[in-house]
């Protein structure tokens, strides 16, 4: 199950940046998912609650998930999100981004 490594490496990675920051708990978690992961967000947050629910450093932390469109790159010089066919020279354009899920924001509370 894909999706719960990466609900697991959401948590550790919160988690870590939680003790950095000496935080009291965790508000916020912001997760760009790449539109061709092939990755289901609502499967991830819903795995997440079920990680954090002992963890006292997540106390009704939010998982805030932003889905992100691809962006691609040709030759050509396009830039766009077609990931098939080049809409100016008709090539395979090469994709940049779109695949990856990343943390992009924490938000902690501190005394
Ligand atoms: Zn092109």
């Amino acid at each position: 199950m894909h999706e719960y490594s990466i609900a697991y490496d959401i948590v550790v990675t919160a988690k870590k940046a939680a003790i950095e920051n000496n935080a009291k708990y965790i508000s916020s978690i912001y997760v760009d998912f790449g539109e061709l992961s092939i990755i289901n967000p609502e499967q991830v947050e819903f795995l997440f609650d079920t990680i954090i629910e002992d963890e006292p450093l997540f106390q009704n932390t939010k998982l805030i998930s932003t889905i992100v469109p691809p962006l691609t790159r040709c030759r050509c010089g396009y830039e766009g999100n077609e990931i098939y066919v080049c809409p100016k020279c008709g090539e395979l354009p090469v994709i940049e981004k779109g695949k990856e899920i990343v943390v992009t924001r924490i938000e902690v509370e501190t005394d």
